[in-house]
């Protein structure tokens, strides 16, 4: 059987991610593959954070199990095989109380849960992470699918909870999450210590924000969730995990590997014909204007591309990779990668292909005198000291700021879809 479920939690605190692990230790059932951390479409409005969602496969499992997380004193086992025993509605039930019990009681939590016994399609997945879609669609699925769900609040949690259950894990990444019920607070030296020695191992990726000196590994708000990290190896995770954080004694109560779709860039739609609102996509050009900057530090600058004009947005939190968008200069061949909201692609990474050569137009130098000739109308020049003539100025090479690479924004700025490109070296 695979559950989902989606938005349990609220601005104020709480986190769906705590309240699966509860559901999987609750439940009695073995635990098949993964537990599943999906995110969706960065862009729909309502979502408070990172629009996550949840599922996870429960069953009898077959095969050698694997270590993956630890549950109170119990460690989480994960088998790479099952049979799809069990009572749907046992687990629907206990689930509508584990969430009943956990759920934040704020009137823009509004709780879905799904339990079914196939996968849902892979389509409602691609159009969950990349669009919007409608509670209609996702029952009309849920009805074809044979599929039992439950809403509660005005049940929009149901859209997120059913495409979890249908992401086909064509990518994925894997983040380690730990947990403290009740929360605990960690010293701010303490984090800075851990995070930094986490990234220098080149395991993990976004735990630390070097540019910013911000801990990204520690949640920033009050959440059952004590630290996240990141990377492509389940194994080296809980290997690092083991080293490096576990001999800094922070209070936890629990610990689980997700495997996630975050750093995929699963969200982005390449080469569009057209654009639309709450999109996300790659689109290649020419720029066509020099940069120009608004009050709080955010830049523009326009792009010409398959879908026709578009205006790039690198916001004020993308910090120093405005360093390299505000030297872009007209004719400069670029790939960008961003959100398409409120009539600007918001930036997320920058791919600068080639850079064109620019020249400055000045004064011809007289071949006689060495003083530069004045300008008496349009191509003619005229030495200031022995009167010679010259019909042509001289143009100048200038020196461009920027060369052509890869910009990702910084960690502490990126999407969670986002890939860094960083990631995609190799
Ligand atoms: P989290 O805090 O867990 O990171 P969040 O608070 O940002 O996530 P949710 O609480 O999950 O976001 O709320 C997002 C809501 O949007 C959910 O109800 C979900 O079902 C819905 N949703 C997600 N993706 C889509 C989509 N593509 N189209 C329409 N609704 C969506």
């Amino acid at each position: 059987m695979i559950i989902g479920i989606d938005d349990t939690d609220s601005p104020y605190g709480g986190c769906t991610t705590y309240l699966l692990t509860r559901i999987i230790e609750e439940s009695g059932l073995d635990l098949i593959g993964f537990p599943r951390l999906v995110r969706l479409n960065p862009n729909v409005a309502y979502c408070t954070r990172g629009n996550a969602a949840l599922s996870a496969t429960l069953g009898h499992g077959r095969g050698k199990p694997s270590v993956i997380g630890r549950l109170g004193s119990a460690d989480l086992e994960s088998y790479p095989e099952g049979e799809d025993s069990g009572d749907m509605l046992k687990l629907m039930s206990l689930a509508e109380e584990m969430v009943m019990a956990y759920r934040e009681d704020d009137p823009n939590t509004n709780p879905g849960i799904v339990v079914t016994r196939e996968r849902l399609p892979g389509s409602l997945y691609r159009k969950a992470v990349s669009s919007f879609v409608s509670r209609e669609e996702v029952e009309e699925i849920l009805r074809q699918y044979s599929a039992a769900y439950t809403v509660m609040g005005n049940g929009r949690g149901l859209i997120g909870a059913s495409a979890a259950v249908s992401w086909p894990e064509e990518r994925c990444t894997y983040e380690l999450i730990s947990y403290s019920h009740p929360y605990a607070e960690i010293d701010r030296a303490v984090k800075t210590k851990i995070s930094i020695s986490v990234e220098e191992t080149g395991f993990t990726f976004d735990s630390y924000d070097a540019e910013s000196g911000r801990s990204c590994m520690f949640p920033a708000s009050r959440t059952p969730v004590v630290f996240g990290i990141r990377g492509r190896s389940w194994r080296d995770l809980l290997d690092l995990k083991r080293k490096r954080i576990d001999p800094e004694g922070l209070t936890e109560e629990r610990f689980v590997v997700f495997r996630t779709n975050q750093a995929t860039d699963d969200h982005i739609i390449g080469d569009p014909e057209n654009i639309l609102e709450g999109h996300s996509y790659a689109i290649s050009g020419f720029i066509t204007s020099d940069p120009w900057v608004i009050p709080g530090g955010h830049y523009f600058a326009w792009m010409e591309g398959r879908p026709g004009r578009v205006k790039l947005a690198a916001f004020e939190p993308t910090k120093g990779f405005r360093n390299t968008f505000r030297n872009l200069r007209p004719g400069d061949f670029v790939t960008a990668y961003g959100s398409f909201n409120s009539g600007s692609l918001h930036l997320e990474k920058l791919e600068i292909i080639s850079t064109s050569v620019l020249y400055r137009r000045q004064n011809p130098l007289c071949s006689r005198c060495r003083v530069r000739a004045e300008n008496r109308g349009r191509s003619f020049f005229k030495c200031p000291s022995c009167g010679t003539r010259y019909d042509l100025p001289e143009y100048v090479r200038i020196g461009r700021n920027v060369d052509p690479g890869r910009y990702d924004v910084p960690s502490g700025s990126r999407r969670h879809l986002t890939k860094p490109f960083y990631l995609s070296r190799d």
